[in-house]
């Protein structure tokens, strides 16, 4: 791994999720097989309705609930079945593993910063061990000096002080600094409030939003693909 110089007090942040990798269409793959196999193993239920009411109990309880398929049993039958839940819970599992990979210009991207001389860091809203766990599975791992999340400074993104805890672990100057990452609300106008810059890649960003970056005059660049970082980096 290439050194850079601990002082540089520039520090690229990434968000992890559809910044990194395209973690919703594996997630929705994943559950749809998961869903696939307990239904052909007996949950009374056709596999789109099935899926309907797991997208309700992920909404309902958020997406880092450990326990989603033993709600679906439940919420189905009336009570927990567990060898349908070890089906869903496994197959969700084995198919989220093989599916999980940076998009395609991700790699390139973070070699890019750093021979640029950018320190990385990662500010997610999430929990800090799942999070390394992606990094390392995405073999991504050791371009990050620092991996903060809302979990471990107990306020999630866009809250001000996810920002100055991470620029502060860092060592980083804000005016240097930037976040990307793909949610407009979180990581861009985040960002921005702690005195940073913001790219937004694979974004969710609205003419509205386009329209307020624009009027307030807000240092928020918008991309398609992470592969262009380098051309605004
Ligand atoms: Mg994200």
């Amino acid at each position: 791994m290439m050194r850079n110089n601990p002082n540089d007090d520039r520090v690229v942040f990434f968000d992890v999720d559809d910044t990194l990798l395209d973690t919703s269409t594996f997630a929705e793959t994943a559950r749809k097989a998961a869903i696939e196999l307990m239904v052909d193993n007996g949950l009374p239920l056709d596999k789109d309705e099935a899926y309907g009411v797991l997208k309700t109990i992920i909404r309902q309880k958020g997406s880092n609930y450990g326990k989603h398929f033993n709600i679906l049993t439940e919420v189905v039958l009336g009570h927990e079945d567990p060898m349908l839940v070890a089906l869903g819970m496994i197959t969700y599992h084995n198919v989220k593993i093989a599916l999980l990979r940076p998009f395609a210009e991700t790699i390139d991207t973070l070699i890019y910063l750093k021979s640029q001389g950018y320190r990385l860091g990662v500010i997610s809203n999430g929990i800090t061990i799942k999070q390394w766990e992606k990094l390392v599975r995405l073999n991504v791992y050791s371009f990050f000096d620092e991996v903060i999340t809302s979990e471990e400074v107990g306020a999630k993104k866009p809250d001000k002080l996810i920002y100055d805890v991470a620029l502060r672990k860092m060592n980083g100057d804000p005016e240097k600094s930037i976040m990307i990452g793909n949610k407009f609300k979180e990581d861009a106008l985040g960002a921005v409030n702690a005195g940073m810059s913001a790219i937004l890649v694979n974004s969710d960003v609205t003419e509205e939003d386009r329209a307020y970056i624009r009027k307030e005059q807000l240092d928020i660049t918008i991309i398609e693909n992470i592969g262009d970082v380098n051309t605004i980096l």
